[in-house]
């Protein structure tokens, strides 16, 4: 999962959101990288293609929303990747941040409920190059139990509480990062495994689609 030239015509418009990223505060230069090499614009429906590099969330379709580029480097950062790591992704979408966690760890497994979302992204990856990643079309509130424990996890949708299993795959010393419903609104919370004791941490605010599954809300099967 090494990094090849892009040829594309979009190195300034990357350039450019890697600056912004720096003044939204980012600090961590392998995710303001991972931000400079991976092409946003194959991620994302061909309508909105002018927008690829805007710091901005878009639709992605089947009412699933790809998060702001500020939004996800947040995340990444919180995760404190060294390189090393095996990282479980919930919540596939796009398939962007699964493409921007290969850049930042060893091993990517993303899991994704709806099936057309998980053979776009299995698309876009391709297409951008990037192999390796498992895309796992299946309810992400279980986890993948194959290929735990995870160093990282990552939850790219909101619920009223961590599920259970997810805390089961979480490695000694793993870093868990998700969204929980809290108050009327969502908080970014961070939760480090030390042993049998978990450490929680409130990273700030979010704004994110439920995660729908048996650990999760109830919804509509797709
Ligand atoms: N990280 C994505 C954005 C994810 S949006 C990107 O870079 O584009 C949140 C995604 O979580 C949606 O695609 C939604 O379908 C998915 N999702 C919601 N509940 C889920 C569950 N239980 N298991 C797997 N995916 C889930």
């Amino acid at each position: 999962m090494g990094s090849r030239p892009l040829a594309d015509t979009y190195g300034g418009y990357r350039a450019r959101l890697v600056e912004t990223l720096r003044a939204k505060g980012i600090r961590d230069l392998a995710v303001l990288r991972a931000f400079g090499e991976i092409p946003r614009h194959l991620f994302i429906p061909e309508a909105l293609v002018r927008r690829a590099y805007d710091d901005t969330s878009l639709p992605i379709g089947n009412q699933q929303t790809i998060s702001a580029p500020s939004t996800q480097a947040r995340y990444l950062e919180a995760l404190a990747l060294n390189g090393t790591e095996r990282v479980l992704e919930i919540g596939t979408g796009s398939g962007y941040q699964a493409a921007l966690l290969t850049y930042l760890c060893r091993r990517v497994v993303t899991v994704e409920r709806i099936a057309v979302l998980a053979s776009g992204a299995r698309t876009a990856l391709e297409r951008a190059g990037i192999d390796g990643v498992l895309v796992v079309t299946g309810d992400g509130s279980i986890g993948y139990r194959s290929d735990a424990p995870y160093e990282g996890i990552v939850v790219a949708a909101a619920g009223p509480e961590v599920p259970e299993p997810l805390l089961e795959q979480l490695a000694e010393g793993g870093r868990l990062v998700m969204p929980l419903e809290r108050g009327g609104g969502q908080a970014l919370v961070r939760i480090t495994r030390a042993g049998d004791s978990l450490r929680e941490e409130t990273l700030g605010n979010a704004q994110f689609v439920p995660l729908i599954g048996r650990h999760g809300h109830t919804g509509e099967p797709s």
